[in-house]
């Protein structure tokens, strides 16, 4: 009789890489071209419409963001960022001839924020102020939203209260723009959010709430104290629909950049999107946005550091064991310990997970180290100033063009012969407010991974 050798799997060997904290990419076999116009989980199901009245809702309130937010006036009260040709960072990150052409999408310039939370966070502020006002008689209905600006209606504001849990970027989202509508608002962070995170955020009237331990452990902390105020609204990162659907928004607004910029999206021409992952939601949301409007020719990846890859883990067992698993980056064996503090989670959203399973191409991950030398590229080749989360997607093209798991991913989805055709877009998810000692301290670190590198 002869025993089989045990077979090594492509997923034996993702499995021990994840593991072992290197670099890696799962692809989803589960991505359907044509998905269903609407998507459930949690038990709601959304559609695009839900993504267009997202968008309403920010232009309903625009005027009065313009008018509580000094550095929106010139965009009158639109929050949004530009989409940047990255040509000249090509050389950098090693780009083969014919790998296509690369693009940003800047949302570390996003004002108020400074990070893509401005998005979600900004959205969901502004569901909860606008359900408020018209109950309370504040706005008439499709009456104009400056009314809220007036002392009387910040008196009825401030009897209500908006908390929030979180690494930092989240926390900072809304917590500025409750406090600036004239809401009682709480951050609980956890304690490796950073130090000019709470400062900035205590000089603007939050208050901010340390807890000892990770994400989870804030935000668990921060949802129990909530439920105990019946005049508090908890934004809840992990199964929040109102955040979610203010960054799928963007999609919108991607949709006529692309356009203005003459970026066609067909078979032909393939748009690969890159985007930085933490619980999943903004990732989510703008892939659901995207997927809805463009169709099968726009491909989303994830991107997560090698130690806390929650996304990657939940799609695997999402995959293998079916649904209803929530496995965290512990079981894995892995620390949760990363720099990139947007990214530094240990379990996705199951909202997030749930709705990218027929619309997600796949998931990587990202060393430390290689953060911070693309944090220094992309300032000496572009002249943009990032923040180690928002570097995490720059590691996607040479992922699809220079692994076996990426080579084989090309082929299968017929893009390995457009690749010349292909947009490539990072997306670059935070930055403007990094002090610059600490920004100094990510080049430091950057440049001397770099000189390592050789
Ligand atoms: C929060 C964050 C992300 C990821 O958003 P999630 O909704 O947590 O997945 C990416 N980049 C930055 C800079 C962030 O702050």
């Amino acid at each position: 009789m002869t025993i089989a050798e045990p077979q090594t799997t492509p997923d034996a060997l993702l499995s021990t890489r994840v593991r072992n904290a290197q670099p890696a990419l799962w692809t989803n076999p589960a991505r359907e071209a044509q998905p269903a116009a609407a998507l459930s989980a949690l038990g709601r199901s959304i559609s695009l419409d839900d993504t267009k009245a997202a968008n309403a809702r920010l232009g309903r309130f625009a005027g009065l963001l313009a008018e509580v937010f000094p550095e929106l006036a010139a965009s009158a009260g639109v929050v949004e960022s530009p989409l940047l040709s990255a040509s000249a960072l090509q050389p950098a990150l090693g780009w083969q001839e014919g790998q296509g052409r690369l693009f940003i999408k800047a949302d570390h310039r996003l004002p108020v924020a400074g990070s893509i939370k401005a998005r979600g966070g900004m959205h969901e502020v502004l569901e909860f102020a606008e359900g408020l006002a018209l109950q309370h008689g504040l706005v008439e209905p499709g009456g104009d939203f400056r009314e809220l600006a007036t002392p009387q209606a910040r008196a009825v504001l401030g009897r209500y209260q908006v908390a929030v849990g979180s690494t930092g970027n989240l926390g900072m989202s809304i917590g500025v723009v409750a406090a600036a509508l004239g809401f009682q608002a709480t951050v609980h962070m956890s304690a490796d959010a950073k130090a000019w995170k709470k400062d900035r955020l205590r000089q603007r009237g939050v208050q901010v709430v340390e807890h000892t331990g990770d994400y989870e452990r804030a935000v668990a902390a921060g949802r129990a104290e909530a439920a105990a105020n019946p005049q508090c609204h908890f934004v809840d990162d992990e199964q929040s629909f109102s955040l979610l659907l203010g960054y799928s928004a963007a999609a919108l607004h991607l949709k006529e950049q692309l356009a203005a910029q003459g970026v066609p999206v067909d078979a032909e021409h393939p748009l690969i999107v890159y985007l930085p992952c933490g619980v999943g939601g903004a990732p989510a949301g703008i892939t659901f946005g995207l997927r809805q409007l463009l169709g099968p020719h726009v491909h989303c990846f994830f991107a997560e550091p090698v130690q806390s890859p929650c996304f990657m883990v939940q799609m695997m067992a999402d995959a293998t064991q079916g649904v209803g698993q929530h496995p965290s980056v512990y079981d894995w064996g892995l620390t949760n310990r990363t720099e990139a503090d947007g990214l530094a989670v240990p379990r996705a959203s199951l909202l997030a997970a749930g709705l990218m399973q027929p619309l997600l191409s796949g998931v990587f991950t990202v060393a430390d180290d290689t953060l911070f030398a693309r944090l220094v590229q992309v300032l000496d080749a572009l002249g943009e100033r990032i923040e180690p989360s928002a570097a995490a997607g720059f590691s996607g093209p040479a992922m699809l063009a220079g692994t076996t798991a990426g080579q084989a991913w090309l082929r299968c989805t017929g893009i390995d012969a457009v690749l010349h055709q292909t947009t490539h877009l990072v997306w670059t998810t935070g930055g403007l407010l990094v002090p610059d000692a600490q920004f100094q301290g990510f080049l430091q670190r950057g440049r001397s991974v770099l000189a390592a590198r050789g």
